[in-house]
């Protein structure tokens, strides 16, 4: 299916490795030019050489930031392919915060985890979308977590941070803007094979002595797809949500988590 994404402009956070990645990827595949954000310059010049190659006919560029701070903002958001050119999609993506126990957490804890998680992307939303409107078309994507609907005890901090976001997404969804051809919609990891997935399990390792295998073969077993899912799975969707056949979906929380979310709704 062609998505109709050709020449679009896309700003993709966090976007070296892991669902980030698979976003950028997806997006350059159909012809979306990329601008792709992470703090690492190495790793990310890394990621932008092969996307350039993997996708000759898109213009795939880096900016070494970090989008939790005003300046990193400012710098992703300058770039925007040179003048004139405005971003016609945003993915907003940054690391989540570390697991812990909600008696440990000070307000700097919070604060830090508020920032990344809730009001770097309202930030970046409201940097974009009345330019997205004013053109007639947007696709805001935020990777949000599985967590969101089925809360994880040791992850308070993301518990709270991204439901926050959430619920200003719900309302800005709805808004306005929506009717001038911009959609926004949070797009929820379960148990993906990223990086992240490999520290949380050793770390998990590290406290319960059971090997990262173990710990990753029971975890699997906890899932009815009975795997994690790829980077690459997680970009289509992306892609799909971001496509001209997608204009009608916003607000929407989709979950993406091999059927680990045992709700009915
Ligand atoms: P990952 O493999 O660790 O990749 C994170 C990417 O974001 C890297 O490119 C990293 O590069 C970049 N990044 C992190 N902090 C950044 C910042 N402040 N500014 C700019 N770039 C930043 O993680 P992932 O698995 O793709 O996870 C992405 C998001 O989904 C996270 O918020 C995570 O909590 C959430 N999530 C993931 C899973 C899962 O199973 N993988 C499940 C639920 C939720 P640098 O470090 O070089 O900046």
């Amino acid at each position: 299916m062609d998505l109709g994404l050709q020449g679009k402009w896309a700003l993709v956070c966090g976007a070296s490795k892991g669902l980030g990645l698979g976003c950028a990827q997806a997006l350059a595949a159909e012809g979306v030019n990329v601008v792709m954000v992470a703090r690492g310059a190495a790793d990310l010049q890394a990621a932008v050489d092969a996307l350039r190659q993997a996708a000759p006919r898109s213009s795939v560029l880096g900016v070494a930031a970090d989008i939790t701070t005003a300046e990193g903002r400012a710098a992703a958001l300058s770039v925007q392919g040179g003048p004139g050119v405005a971003f016609d999609i945003v993915v907003t993506n940054a690391g989540g915060p570390p697991p812990g126990d909600f008696r440990d957490w000070e307000r700097e804890a919070w604060i830090k985890a508020l920032d990344a998680n809730m009001l770097t992307p309202i930030e970046l939303i409201k940097a974009t979308v009345d330019g997205m409107a004013q053109r007639g078309f947007g696709r805001i994507v935020n990777i949000t977590s599985g967590a969101v609907k089925a809360p994880i005890d040791i992850l308070g901090l993301s518990n709270g941070a991204r439901s926050g976001l959430t619920g200003f997404v719900a309302g800005v969804a709805r808004s306005a803007v929506t009717g001038q051809g911009v959609t926004i919609n949070n797009l929820l990891p379960g148990a993906f094979d990223t990086d992240r997935l490999r520290v949380t399990m050793a770390g998990a390792s590290a406290k319960t002595g059971k090997s990262v295998d173990e710990l990753a073969d029971a975890r699997r077993k906890t899932i009815p797809a009975k795997r994690f899912g790829t980077a690459q799975e997680f970009g289509a969707i992306c892609a799909f949500l971001c496509s001209v056949q997608a204009g009608y979906i916003t607000g929407q929380n989709v979950l993406a988590d091999g059927g680990a979310y045992p709700g009915t709704f």
